[in-house]
């Protein structure tokens, strides 16, 4: 641990065992940290759980180092944020009821055991314990460290998909992200959630969570092809599959997303949305709003979903069509079109000229504005109006395509229009 860990991580680590032996609870880190320590992958989110109780070890956790505390009493669990910024989540290690497939559990307080049971797989069922006394022993109840070394996704019980089908998209993801193979009746099990119609079931919030962090994923179109494989698509849309033209664009854009990325390393994007809408591209307009609906994406992605429904396709025609457009009519065609819709401009247009337009218009064009603005075509006595915006966007094309360089250019343009 100490190898693996940043040694602000690792002296916290201490510091909760010393005070969970202060008190008489037994403390654990568990979670993904624990797998990742043991794969030698890079985790910093701590989590920790506490027999007993959670809040009262959350509180004197805070009062000891002067950390700030969020209890959220539904859950029984908290959220500790020591004065360097170090983040930590505690919960009281609890026993999951599910009162149907799907519903949110009930919980009651109970021991590790209990605690480590209710997670998805074996791999994330791992803990290690922090009292001072027992510092750094591993926890392995269901056999996980074994699964670790066979590479291996397996759930705790034959129930495990049916009281949360979310685990379906999260076994797709560990797979993927960590090249495992999913156990033979874990597979099985899978299958048979995915063949049944529970994921209709769970809410838009909890369905897109987990799609979105699958597609947050460092390589999803694998992950989105073992979707397909498992006829996971169709929770999102009816008519969504996975074609040999989608199949074609994912491989697509990772290669644009990667030049993107090296090209404006100070512009990052949102990536799983680059992919989430990419995974729309052959759906309707309409069919696009009922998946958004369905997964009650939130407002500002919603909105660059349909800015790039509207106008990639468009943009695309024009870049196409025309050899070498003028800079305005470049800015034109894709002024309305967020980030991520360039990148999936540039995964279809794949043509060197077109890269190299949209990599223009970034640096460039984007960021051109008239010198002039209302108030200086008002001191030009011109009465405001309509004409004030037609006036302003003739200059703007007349700065973008270097028909006027300086303020007086465009003082001298502005009379002439007037004129006419
Ligand atoms: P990541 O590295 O992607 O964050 P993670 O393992 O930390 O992976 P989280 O979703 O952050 O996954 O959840 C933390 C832990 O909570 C998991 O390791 C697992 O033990 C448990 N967990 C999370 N979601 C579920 C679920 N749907 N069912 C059962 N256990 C879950
Ligand atoms: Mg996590």
């Amino acid at each position: 641990m100490r190898r693996r860990l940043p040694a602000k991580i690792f002296n916290r680590l201490q510091e909760i065992g010393r005070l969970a032996d202060d008190i008489g609870m037994p403390a654990y880190l568990v979670g993904g940290l624990v797998r990742d320590l043991l794969l030698g992958h890079k985790n910093l989110d701590v989590d920790i759980a506490v027999e007993g109780d959670g809040m009262t070890f959350a509180r004197r956790l805070a009062d000891q180092y002067g950390a700030g505390l969020k209890i959220f009493d539904r859950f029984a669990t908290a959220l500790v944020v020591f004065p360097d910024g170090f983040k930590l989540d505690v919960a009281t290690a609890r026993r999951e009821s599910y009162a149907h497939p799907t519903a949110l559990p009930t919980v009651r307080p109970s021991s590790i055991k209990d605690d480590l049971y209710r997670r998805d797989f074996a791999i994330n069922a791992l803990a290690i314990r922090s009292n001072a006394s027992h510092f750094g022993e591993l926890v392995d109840f269901y056999g996980g460290q074994r699964d670790l070394e066979a590479k291996t996704i397996r759930v705790l019980h034959a129930r495990s998909f049916v009281d949360d089908p979310t685990r379906v998209f999260r076994a797709v993801r560990f797979e993927q992200r960590f090249g495992f193979r999913i156990e033979k009746h874990t597979l099985t099990l899978l299958k048979e959630a995915a063949a049944s119609d529970l994921v209709r079931r769970l809410s838009g919030p909890r369905l897109r969570n987990e799609i979105m962090r699958l597609l947050s994923e460092q390589a999803p179109a694998r992950a989105i092809r073992r979707m397909a494989e498992f006829d996971l698509l169709r929770f999102l849309h009816a008519g969504l599959a996975l074609t040999a033209h989608l199949t074609g664009l994912l491989s697509d854009l990772g290669k644009s997303l990667a030049w993107w990325t090296k090209r404006f390393p100070r512009r990052p994007l949102d990536r799983a949305l680059v992919y989430f809408i990419g995974l729309m591209d052959e759906l309707s307009s309409s069919a696009t709003d009922a998946v958004v609906n369905r997964l009650t994406v939130p407002g500002e992605q919603a909105n660059k979903i349909s800015l790039v429904k509207k106008h990639l396709a468009p943009a695309l025609r024009f870049l196409v069509r025309h050899r070498s457009p003028r800079p305005s009519e470049v800015y034109l065609a894709l002024a309305d079109l967020p980030d991520e819709g360039l990148v999936l401009l540039v995964a279809k247009a794949r043509t060197k000229d077109i890269v190299h337009l949209v990599s223009t218009y970034v640096t460039t064009q984007q960021h051109v504005t008239p010198s002039l603005n209302g108030a200086d075509l008002k001191a030009l006595g011109l009465k405001p109006g309509p004409i004030y915006k037609q006036i302003l966007d003739r200059l703007l094309k007349a700065r973008l395509n270097g028909e006027v360089k300086t303020k007086a250019d465009e003082r001298e343009l502005v009379k002439k229009l007037a004129k006419a």
